[in-house]
């Protein structure tokens, strides 16, 4: 059994750092040398090679993993940034042949160079990808992600609807996206004590300077707010030794506050040599003593984030500081007449119960339909109907009915089961438009439709599917009874 899974059994405090791989000797032997501490404190200290941090073409997390000279189990990261299921399936017998069984499994940030509306490009879904691990392999520890740094209540609402969805898809440990809120690490922590099975939860952290920060404005779904930043570029102009002392310092106290407030660990990020990693270790041994509960341990954590002449730090984004809990949106009239009148359009058409539903069904299988002509004219004739309607792209298996009428394939990545991380107040991370999740999650809210939002597991597109018309299979498939989406999923797993 792997470090990381037995430190999380035994409820023990583990530590992951986080190597992101580029073809460097040196880098390489810097891993190497961390590993072989193999702790941090005292706590077990493990690794996790990230995927696609950088672009398509890193260093992949396994030909990382096959360059260590002395490779012990880590936790690699799974990116579906311009993948498909096929990929996914075949990572997983890599990592059978190299002997790793844990997977943290992320949908990924833009690909560099994707512009909506120019070459496709698909992403595969976290929720989608965990059903077809969980599928695939039933004991491998599967990690899954969750940004609870949002700060509006529909980003921040689709965000835990979509948790609950990796809950049930088979997620066995979550990692938090890197932030710096201790409140919003509170808030996560409470929604998953309240699960009916809560997971073990780990927050990635890292020690924060301005200069970091400046890299972070490249990074969707981090927040450094402007009075965070106005701090760190006082502690940079005392002198860069002075910042740096400061950021080891927020991060000492980041771990040990984490894991008083009952964390499973943390996952280190932008340790980059022995240094680094010993001044972070002399830290945590110097502070930890001071405090035995959150209470002891929070003045401190206020005092690291202060400067004598500043305003007071605050983590939310100005005007904006959303708790899980609150709740004031609506959805216009508009969206929800939107709603109603395509759920009863829907009904009439596709629920197999009516009299137009069934001629209808009827008259999409007839054989005519499947041969290539037919075939085509089928497609387009979807196509130019639900184009102007919802924004189809028909991808051969519709799942409007799981998504309140909201197109996947209007999301840039073209996700189905809910936001990825990189939202910002709302806005899609990709910039040009407010994130089709957010507006799904005000109008589920709105419309007492939120079950569809944390119930529905949606598998992800079959390629071979695309670009047909999914009439014939919506009938085909429901001829002998709805499929549940959670059931409907993953239908070949014959790897
Ligand atoms: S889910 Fe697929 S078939 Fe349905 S509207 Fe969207 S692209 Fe079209």
């Amino acid at each position: 059994m792997s470090l990381l899974k037995t430190t999380l059994d035994a409820n023990a405090f583990a530590c992951i750092l986080e190597f992101v791989p580029k073809p460097c000797a040196e880098r390489l032997a810097t891993l190497e040398a961390l590993m072989a501490r193999t702790r941090l404190c005292g706590w077990p200290l493990t690794v996790a090679i990230g995927d696609r941090v950088g672009s398509a073409l890193d260093l992949s997390p396994l030909d990382a993993f096959t360059s260590l000279k002395q490779p012990v189990p880590v936790l690699l990261h799974f990116s579906g940034k311009d993948r498909e299921r096929r990929d996914l399936l075949a990572q997983l017998q890599r990592m059978d042949a190299a002997g790793l069984d844990q997977l943290l499994l992320l949908t990924g940030d833009r690909l560099p160079g994707h512009t909506p509306g120019e070459r496709p490009v698909r992403y595969l879904e976290s929720v989608a990808a965990l059903q077809l691990v969980r599928q695939a392999r039933p004991h491998w520890l599967l990690a899954a992600a969750l940004n609870p740094f949002k700060y509006r209540e529909a980003e921040g609402g689709a965000q835990y609807s979509k948790a609950q969805k990796k809950l049930t898809a088979g997620a066995d440990l979550f990692i938090l996206q890197l932030g710096f809120d201790i409140e919003k690490h509170q808030e996560a922590y409470d929604w998953m004590q309240r699960q009916p099975r809560p997971k073990p939860l780990m927050a990635c952290i890292m020690a924060l300077t301005a200069g970091r920060a400046a890299m972070l404005d490249h990074v969707a779904g981090v927040t450094v707010t402007p009075s965070m930043r106005a701090l760190l570029a006082a502690e940079a102009a005392v002198s860069k030794q002075y910042a740096q002392a400061r950021a080891t310092r927020r991060l000492a106290l980041q771990v040990i506050g984490l894991k008083l407030m009952g964390y499973a660990g943390v996952h280190l990020s932008g340790i980059h040599d022995v240094a680094q990693f010993e001044a972070l270790e002399q830290a945590i041994d110097d502070l930890q003593g001071q405090f035995t509960s959150l209470a002891d341990w929070t003045p401190a954590w206020q005092a690291a984030w202060q400067q004598p002449d500043l305003a007071p730090v605050t983590f939310h984004p100005p005007g904006h500081a959303w708790r899980l809990g609150q709740r004031h949106i609506e959805a216009s009239t508009k969206e929800k007449a939107r709603y109603h009148l395509l759920s009863a359009m829907h009904h009439q058409l596709f629920s197999r119960t009516t009299t137009l539903s069934k001629a209808f069904g009827w008259a999409v299988t007839r054989p005519l339909w499947a041969n290539p002509t037919g075939a085509r004219w089928l497609h387009q004739l979807e196509r130019r109907i639900k184009r102007p309607l919802v924004g189809c792209d028909t991808c051969g298996s519709c799942r409007l009915q799981d998504t309140l009428y909201t197109c996947p394939e209007t999301c840039p990545k073209g996700l189905a089961n809910g936001p990825c991380g990189g939202t910002n107040l709302d806005r899609c991370e990709f910039g040009d438009r407010e994130c089709v999740h957010s507006a799904k999650y005000r109008l589920a809210v709105s419309v007492g439709r939120t079950e569809v939002l944390t119930d529905r597991l949606i598998p992800c597109v079959q390629v071979e599917n695309r670009q047909r018309s999914s009439w014939p299979v919506w009938f085909e498939v429901t001829a002998t009874g709805p499929l549940p989406s959670h059931t409907a999923a993953t239908p070949e797993l014959n790897d």
